[in-house]
């Protein structure tokens, strides 16, 4: 049993809480809105969160007076607190750096041509398919521990370094390893369709069948994903195939999300009656989509951490999506290839500056709205009484010292379904 934990006196306690008694993902000027509490103290019991207000009003507490010596407590003096960040977007399940690749994108060398020169994706195939699956574990752990050290709580973790039947399952099980002896939630995604392995090229429909047939059902018997992501661009798989994919991924029973828009455009409208949960990347769209995106709680997931590490001058256009109402929430996109940082606040930092998101808005990307985007909503995202307590510390006076000190880690404590780990 997790022992109860206090945590009183910080500066500023972001709870997140809903402004308005409307339900769903944070939109326009909502997602500004954090709020706010100082000289606040959340109470936690069970690894959920009971009460979220004023250090004063926390210390009055009939139930704390009693039982203060059986709780863990913790004074975060001029510290703030906010929901431990939910990273909707990661892909862990890599042996390597790909370092090849790097040096090769400093000399000007392109992403297609870097795939097509063996560099890119099917790169890391190798090292995964030989990989025992403990070694996978082993490093899908260290970077589960790295990231709560940056106030991570919360993982979406993709497959897609395999791309056999046998290493996708491999992956998923490395997954599940990892989770289990983590703190943290972890929410497992089969992505076996990331691109068309070099067996498969030219006869691409043959891979898809694969994906639908074997890997989709056997993912979805066993428990090991709760969502199907596919990567639908130029060089990746076509909107039909993407769809094919959805079609099989809920007849089986799992929920759908897609890379979206990173390289070149694809219509959405024919994907919104599969229901994702979100769309990534979205570096390019229809205008024609955004009314209906607006109107839907398919969140649009940035990764600008991958813009960054590219070396692209462009960036989504994060105001126009927000101002026009589509819920929207930040990622990592950690990869081995073209995103490898697993902090939030450096997707935070970049999305203030290049995107031109306010700070406040960075927070809420990162945490409400990734919430929604894994449809999580109910139980993490906010520090709300009821929801898991799950918690990041700040050593900052300001909240908006988060995306502001970039490059720089501040976090001091995260508490992962009440499990307090102190980073530094
Ligand atoms: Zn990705």
């Amino acid at each position: 049993m997790t022992p109860p934990l206090l945590l009183v006196n910080a500066r500023q306690v972001l709870t997140l809480a809903a402004a308005s008694a409307k339900n769903g993902p944070r939109r326009g000027p909502d997602l500004r809105e954090l709020g706010i509490i100082e000289n606040g103290a959340v109470l936690c019991i069970g690894g959920k969160i009971v009460s979220v207000g004023t250090t004063k009003d926390a210390l009055r507490d009939p139930w704390l007076k009693k039982n203060r010596k059986k709780v863990t407590e913790i004074d975060c003096g001029g510290k703030v607190i906010l929901p431990g960040f939910v990273d909707s977007h990661t892909h862990p399940v890599f042996v390597s750096p790909r370092l090849v690749d790097f040096e090769k994108r400093i000399e000007g060398a392109s992403y297609e041509q870097i795939a097509a020169a063996g560099g890119g994706i099917r790169s890391s195939l190798e090292a995964v398919r030989s990989a025992a699956k403990a070694t996978l574990t082993d490093k899908i752990i260290a970077a589960f521990r790295d990231m709560a050290a940056h106030g991570t709580t919360t993982v979406e973790a993709k497959s897609g370094y395999g791309l056999t039947l046998e290493s996708e399952l491999k992956s998923l099980e490395a997954i599940r390893d990892a989770g289990s002896r983590w703190p943290g939630t972890v929410i497992p995604t089969l992505l076996g369709a990331h691109v068309v392995p070099k067996e498969f090229q030219g006869c691409s429909q043959k891979y898809v069948e694969i994906v639908c047939t074997e890997m989709i059902p056997q993912a979805a018997r066993r428990k090991l994903a709760q969502f199907v992501d596919v990567f639908c661009d130029k060089g990746a798989f076509t909107a039909e195939e993407a769809q094919q994919i959805f079609e099989a991924a809920r007849a089986h029973g799992l929920n759908v999300r897609a890379h979206m828009g990173q390289l070149s455009e694809t219509l959405l409208a024919p994907f919104q009656r599969f229901d994702p949960a979100s769309f990534d990347h979205m570096d390019h769209l229809n205008e024609s989509d955004i009314p209906m995106l607006a109107k839907s709680d398919t969140v649009a997931t940035f990764v600008p951490g991958a813009n960054y590490f590219l070396g692209m001058k462009t960036y989504p256009d994060a105001r126009r999506l927000i101002d026009s109402g589509v819920a929207v929430a930040l990622a990592t996109d950690y990869n081995p290839g073209t995103s490898p940082t697993l902090s939030m606040p450096m997707a935070m930092s970049l999305a203030c500056t290049h995107m031109k998101m306010s700070p406040a808005e960075t927070i809420a990307a990162a945490t409400i709205n990734g919430a929604w985007a894994l449809r999580l909503a109910d139980r993490k995202g906010s520090i709300e009484a009821g929801k898991d307590a799950d918690l990041a510390v700040f050593d900052t006076e300001d909240y908006r010292e988060i995306p502001y000190w970039f490059g720089a880690n501040h976090c001091t404590l995260t508490a992962m379904n009440g499990i307090v780990e102190m980073p530094r």
